[in-house]
Parts: structure tokens; sequence; C-alpha cells
């Protein structure tokens, strides 16, 4: 029998333990499911998921002269059943992804097999170390990041497993799929996919670990420079990391070693190493309390009067509010399915506090338009600035957008570059993000500055007053 792999989100050879178990088990049937739960999820994020599948689909044919992944359309709990009995296999073998919906599939899935004595068998992988490793000294989950990365860099990431062999032996006779060619998982795409793909960044498991060790050379001047949307200083691995084209632990490994070799850049990999334990920290968070996407992390904002869709979220999902730094933001996500870790945290500010709209309106027009979208980055990050997270920035603290732009883009060639009519000629990016319009959407190609920061911020602030009954 086959020793079955259930890709996910773990489109890669190098510290892969579910593939690995299943290439020792037996001749590698390696599976992909065009399932509910994918299709569920937001576009842009399926669009670079499929870039993802077809360089690892190439690089398996290549290491098994010719096989690659089997694509099957429909359930995994309907489909697996069959296929095992169909292949005398009685395990599968998969990467544990822990989203809640990934979760509750696992758990249909082990039901689903029971009654052929098979299992699915969860693997690590996706994590530099499992929660139970990192307590508090009560045995929880920790809430704040200091003491989280404290214990965490105490513990150490468990060590990458080796990398997968070179040769892989294929099962002969795989049933059909969906043939590679034949998938287009964002044919859904409200916008011009065709821009996505212009300003796409090279995908797969090579491109991850040559764009890691770029980052890597260049890494000197990151932690001063990681702010500035108009500089590239950053590594530029979310999107790798959220489809699995290389593993956090990797990273951590390659990454640490440099700092031994060139102990002058140790102060910049540290700083990086401590994002990517912010990635850590969500996930943690995220297995402690699944519906972290959907509801206040602290129950009491439950009851803050935050307004629902309404004309300004309109404004702001078009990236024509008026705020130059805030539609440069939103711009560049719809033409690149990208956005600076600083711009976001203005435009998810601009949303919840200047416009007092539910975050999670937000969070949803992220998740669908991010190439890299993480639903614990993602989760954790907007409960982060709406205040009601975990460790989360406090709700008064709002950012002003122009004092952001002066500070972050001081000579303007961050909005220069997505905004056409801020200044002087319009780039390219910026005229891209019209063919990204839906018909009926009327933007103007003329951007004008029309926004009232001062309003915004009072009301926000009055609502937070009487929210917590002192205003
Ligand atoms: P670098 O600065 O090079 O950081 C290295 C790695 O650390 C990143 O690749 C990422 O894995 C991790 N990291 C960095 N910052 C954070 C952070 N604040 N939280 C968690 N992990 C972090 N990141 C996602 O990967 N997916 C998301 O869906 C996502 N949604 C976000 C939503 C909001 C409102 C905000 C404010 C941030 C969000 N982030 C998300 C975090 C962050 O913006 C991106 O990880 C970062 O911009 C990616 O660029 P980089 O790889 O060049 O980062």
């Amino acid at each position: 029998p086959p020793g079955i792999f259930w890709l996910t989100r773990d489109f890669r050879f190098q510290d892969n333990p579910a593939l690995a178990a299943a290439i020792r088990q037996g001749p590698l049937l390696a599976l992909f499911f065009l399932d509910r739960q994918l299709m569920a999820q937001g576009a842009a994020s399926r669009w670079r998921l499929e870039r993802a599948l077809k360089a690892f689909d190439a690089e398996l044919r290549r290491r098994t002269q010719g096989q690659g992944v089997l694509i099957l359309k429909g359930e995994p709990d309907k489909l697996l059943p069959d296929l095992l009995r169909e292949t005398g296999a009685r395990e599968v073998h998969q990467s544990d992804w822990p989203a809640p919906e990934m979760r509750r599939m696992q758990i249909q899935v082990q039901d689903a097999l029971k009654p052929l004595n098979a299992a699915l068998i969860l693997h690590p992988g996706h994590l530099l170390t499992h929660p139970a490793n990192i307590r508090t000294g009560q045995g929880g989950t920790y809430r704040v990041f200091t003491p989280f990365a404290r214990a965490l860099r105490a513990f150490g990431p468990d060590r990458p497993v080796p990398p997968a062999p070179q040769r892989i032996s294929p099962f002969a006779n795989p049933p059909s799929g969906v043939a590679i060619k034949d998938i287009d998982l964002a044919h859904d795409m409200k916008r011009g996919n065709s821009v996505l793909t212009r300003y796409a960044l090279p995908s797969g498991e090579t491109a991850a670990l040559d764009r890691l060790e770029d980052f890597l050379d260049h890494a000197a001047g990151y932690a001063d420079q990681r702010d500035r949307p108009d500089l590239d200083a950053t590594s530029g691995l979310s999107e790798h990391l959220a489809v699995g084209e290389i593993s956090p632990r990797t990273v951590w490994a390659i990454a640490s070693g440099r700092i031994r070799e060139r102990p002058e850049t140790s102060d910049a990999i540290a700083k990086f190493l401590s994002e990517l334990i912010w990635r850590e920290f969500a996930w943690h968070l995220l297995i402690d309390f699944p519906p972290m996407a959907k509801v206040p992390w602290r129950d009491e904002w439950a009851s803050f009067p935050w307004r629902g869709p309404n004309p300004d979220f309109a404004q702001w999902s078009r990236a024509d509010t008026g705020v130059a730094l805030v539609d440069a933001g939103l711009r560049e996500m719809r033409v690149t399915g990208r956005m600076h870790n600083r711009v976001r945290m203005v435009v998810a500010s601009y949303l919840t506090k200047h416009f007092l709209t539910d975050w999670r309106l937000g969070l949803a027009h992220f998740q669908d338009s991010l190439t890299d979208w993480d639903p614990a980055a993602n989760a954790m990050n907007w409960q982060w600035v709406a205040g009601c997270g975990p460790d989360a920035s406090p709700f008064f603290r709002i950012f002003n957008p122009e004092k952001q732009a002066k500070q972050f883009d001081p000579h303007g060639h961050y909005r220069h570059r997505w905004l056409a009519g801020w200044t002087g000629e319009p780039a390219p990016e910026a005229l891209a993000y019209f063919a990204t319009l839906p018909s009926g959407w009327s933007v103007s190609r003329n951007w004008r500055e029309r926004s009232d920061l001062q309003h915004g911020r009072s009301r926000a602030l009055d609502a937070y007053h009487r929210f917590r009954g002192d205003g």
C-alpha cells in the first residue's frame, strides 16, 4: 500500500515530517482536496495557494519521474475511506495546520476512518514548537507577548527534521483526479487576478529559501528600517510561511546560524526572529481560543458600539477614503495582495477608530485580499489594533495617519507609488489599481485629500469613554 500524504498548507520537501513519514511507509501518494473549507478561504489566499500547489507538483514530478499530486474534488471525510479501501493504505499523514475549520475536518476524518481500522496521523511542522511546551507558571497559555517570547527562547524551537530524500518512489497506480492544469482556485476573484499575477513574487520552496538567504544578506538595516513602507527592508517571507513553502523552524535554524557567523548582524536578525515569535504567539492564542476571528478575546468588548457595514466602510474597502497613507496601503493590497505591516496597522486603526467600524469587517476584507492570509496572525492583529485582544494596543491610542506618513514615508515615495494623482506622474502600480476595480465602482483617477481626522478621532474617544462609563 502507498504512504498517503495529505497536503494542506505545507508545500515543501524540507522539514516536512508528514511527508517524511508517508515516504517511510511506502510508495508515495500525495493528495490534495478541493473541498468546501478551501473554497471558503479568501480569494487572494487561494490564488497564492494554487501557485504553491503547482510549484510543489512540478517538483514532485521531477523527483518521481513524472508523478504529481493527486487532486480530488470533494470532502476529505467522504473521499478518504474509498481511497483507503482501493489502495489498502491504513494511515493518512498530515501536517497539523491548527485552524478551527481544519480541526473540525480532522475530527470528521478520524470518525470516518475508524470503521476501516485506519487513522489520520498528525505531524508537527507549522509551528516552532507545540503550545504544550510553552506554558505559564500556572500551566496556561501566555496572554502577553514579552513573557511568551522569553519562554519560547528559553525552551528553544524544535529542531527541523532532516531534508526529504531526493528520490521518492511514487505509488504505481493512483486513482485519477483533477488535472493540475484545470484547477483555477480563484475563479471567483472580484478583481483582475491577472494584475495580481503581474505583481507576484516568485513562489515555491526554492524561492522561499532564496528569499530568506537574500534577506539575511541585507538584514543589517532591518531593526531600523522595518517600519518604512517606502523601503524594501523586511523579509517578504509571510506568504511563503502562510502556505508552508518554508517552515518556521527552518527559518529559525538558518537565521540563527547567520547570527553565529556574522555577529554584527545579530541585533537585526534577533529582531526578525522576534517577529517570527509574534506569528507563533498568534497561533498559540488561536489554538487556545479558536473563535479568535469571530469574537473579542476580552469579553467586555462584546458590547462595544462598533458600526456594522456603512458608507465609510465601503469607501475604505474601495481604497478611496481620501487619507493618503490609508488609500495607498489599501491600493497596494488590491494590486499585489500584500501590504506593509506599518500600513496594515494604520489602515486597521483608521477603520476601527476614525470610522468606528467593526474590526471583523476589516478582518474579512483582509482575509479576502491578502496573499499571506493567516487565520491566526490576521485575527490577533485585528484584535490588537481594535483594542479588544490579549496584550492589545489600548483603544485610546489612535494612530494619526498623517503623522504616521510623515514619520515612516518621509519622502512620500510609498504614497506616490500607489496613489495616481497624489503628486506628479502616476506610477504604473498606481494605475494598475484601476484595472482591479469591478464594474460599477466609481473611483476618481484624481485622488483628492478629503478627510476630517479630528471628527473621527473625537467620535472614537467619545464612544470609548461612554463604553467605559466615564464619559
Ligand atoms: P517581516 O518583518 O520580515 O517578519 C518576518 C515574519 O514574522 C513574517 O513573515 C511573519 O510570519 C511574522 N510576523 C511579522 N509581523 C507579525 C505580526 N504583527 N503578527 C504575526 N506575525 C508577524 N501576517 C500574516 O502573515 N498574515 C496575515 O493575515 C496578517 N494579517 C495582519 C493584519 C493586521 C491588521 C496587521 C496589523 C498585521 C497582519 N499581519 C499578518 C502581520 C504582518 O503585517 C505581516 O506578517 C508582515 O507584514 C509580513 O511581511 P514580512 O514577511 O516582510 O515581515
